[in-house]
């Protein structure tokens, strides 16, 4: 089991700021950005990788959450960043699909 289906069995504690039926978002144990919080979707989808049409309902859902949350944190006038990382190349370390929002800070581009 991922620590993040931990975080939705509420069996560790997470700072969470959002969460529904379909999904959950919670604040990144070490933040790389003044607001980085990450969004699950509920259901065990391991990463983009393994997306299939079946998630897009869910998808497109935690994509509508996301401007709500930037919202509340402050962070929608002046922007951010939406991450997913797959696989090792992509520096994925949890392997349940999730996207990061980053925000509060000039982000730098490209990535490294
Ligand atoms: P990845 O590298 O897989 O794209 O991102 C995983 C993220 O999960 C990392 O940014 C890491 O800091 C965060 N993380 C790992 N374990 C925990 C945890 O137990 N609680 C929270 N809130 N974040 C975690």
């Amino acid at each position: 089991m991922t620590i993040f289906q931990k975080v939705i069995n509420k069996e560790i504690p997470a700072d969470i700021v959002f969460e529904d039926d379909l999904c959950l978002a919670f604040r990144d144990i070490n933040p790389q950005a003044p607001i980085h919080i990450l969004i699950i979707p509920r259901s065990p989808v391991a990463s983009t990788q393994e997306v299939d049409l079946d998630d897009a309902r869910t998808i497109g859902h935690i994509f509508s959450i996301i401007p709500k949350i930037a919202s509340t944190e402050g962070i929608d006038k002046t922007g951010y960043r939406v991450v997913t990382n797959c696989r090792s190349d992509g520096g994925q370390e949890v392997a349940h699909l999730h996207f990061h929002l980053l925000g509060g800070r000039k982000l730098n581009w490209p990535p490294g």
